[in-house]
């Protein structure tokens, strides 16, 4: 009886020999792990052992080295198997000594066809090699993929100032500005000075008429403004949305932030056809398939917060908003009974059933105390608008200048805690310049 060892630790082989009629001239014995090897073939006296090359606790190859150095057990026939066909590893085994190198899974009556020419004496590495595996067109898996023509792009994340330098490398210096795009149509929220970059992206895109909703005209969501590119196109037409301010409107504004003592180009001088209209709470407006709904936000001046309708999805959108001002305590002390919550009803209701909620959290619990009343959150506040507006995805924007990559990285930790504390079931990540979620 030829004496032949199996070590497989998918057990699936010796099944299959012992039940071929082939099998019957054969004694086989199996191990699944690499360490039993040895004293298996001792006791079953093996002429022959079939190898899985990735053995738990003692690698296929290591195992070869370890019977060709032997001075007994030199002599006896390896078989390796494995689905690791990679060209260091056959290398390897032909160097070492192997009998036969063979893929799996294994066809059986090939592998009896080995047995048989190594008892005749007759077996021989074949010289394989990697074969670079041409798959048909209709075979190979294509993911399906979003439409790259539809998604909300974050061209500025930070607020109040931009910033620069090593330590803002990974979520960027630019301030406020969002691309919202579906198909032919985009809109724009803020002119922060991530809109220059943007103005570059869309400089020969065909589309003669551009939106830009404002939130507010506080510096860092106007300053990009004179550097947006398609002002200097005479094709183009800009038409600027904004909320009613306490002081001027919007047009004025603009022509004294664009006097010669500031900048080159006065508002009056630029080419592209300019359209101010006031954006008013409770007037949604729609351009093409994306719908923008607003309302105020708890910030100093008229200052909105944004609702985004595209493609059946909602959109919140709030780079600043204090909710719950004054307000330090632990956030599951406010029950939906809270007069405080009732307070901030109308703008819970605003975003309660949006998708996603892309919402600043400027200041740590600590650091809120010394900032009321600047018109930004606490991460603890915000996340309790999460809470109670039953948002399941939550996008943290508007990051402080003084915040940098490893304060905000360590900042996105407390606001998994604080949701993972207060049992709030809501995912969130920080958006950095450039992130793009596909719609
Ligand atoms: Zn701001
Ligand atoms: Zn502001």
């Amino acid at each position: 009886m030829r004496k032949i060892l199996i070590a497989d630790p998918s057990g699936v082989l010796l099944p299959k020999l012992l039940a071929s009629p082939a099998g019957k001239n054969y004694s086989f014995a199996s191990v699944s792990q690499g360490d039993e090897v040895f004293s298996a073939i001792q006791q079953h006296g093996a002429e022959l052992v079939v190898l899985d090359l990735m053995l738990p606790k003692m690698h296929g190859i290591e195992l070869l080295q370890r019977i060709r150095s032997d001075e007994k057990l030199r002599k006896i026939g390896v078989i390796i198997i494995s689905t690791n066909m990679m060209t260091q590893n056959l290398h390897a085994a032909l160097v070492k000594g192997v009998d036969y190198f063979l893929p799996r899974p294994v066809d059986i009556e090939l592998l009896f066809s080995l047995f048989e020419r190594f008892y005749k004496g007759t077996l021989h590495p074949d010289n394989i090699e990697q074969k670079s595996t041409f798959v048909e067109e209709e075979s190979f898996y294509k993911p399906i993929t979003h439409d790259p023509h539809s998604y909300i792009k974050f061209w500025g994340t930070r607020g109040s100032n931009p910033v620069s330098g090593p330590e803002y490398m990974r979520f960027g210096g630019n301030t406020a500005c969002l691309e919202v795009r579906h198909g032919k149509d985009r809109i724009i929220i803020d002119a922060g000075t991530g809109i220059r970059p943007l103005g570059h992206a869309i400089e020969h895109n065909d589309a003669k008429t551009v939106h830009l909703f404002l939130s507010h005209t506080h510096w860092d969501h106007i300053t990009g403004f004179p550097f947006f590119g398609p002002l200097y196109n005479p094709d183009r037409e800009i038409i600027i949305w904004s909320p009613i301010g306490f002081e001027k409107p919007t047009r004025e504004l603009f022509t004294e932030i664009l006097a010669y003592s500031y900048f080159p180009v006065r508002l009056e001088d630029i080419k592209a056809k300019l359209q101010f209209n006031d954006l008013r709470e409770g007037y949604p407006v729609s351009i093409g398939d994306i719908t923008i709904d607003s309302h105020f936000a708890y910030h100093p001046g008229a200052t909105y917060c944004f609702k985004i309708h595209v493609a059946g999805k909602k959109y919140g959108y709030a780079t600043d908003n204090e909710m719950f001002l004054g307000y330090h305590g632990h956030p599951n002390a406010i029950g939906k009974d809270s007069p405080l919550l009732k307070s901030h009803k109308s703008i819970i209701d605003f975003f309660t059933g949006c998708d996603v909620l892309i919402h600043e959290a400027q200041y740590t619990p600590q650091e809120y105390q010394r900032r009321v009343g600047w018109g930004h959150s606490s991460v603890a506040n915000a996340a309790l608008l999460c809470k109670y507006a039953q948002i399941k995805e939550w996008i943290v924007t508007h990051h402080d200048p003084k915040h940098s990559d490893e304060d905000l990285l360590r900042k996105l930790q407390m606001q998994k805690d604080i949701l993972a504390e207060c049992h709030i079931p809501c995912h969130v990540q920080s958006a950095f310049d450039s992130l793009t979620l596909p719609i």
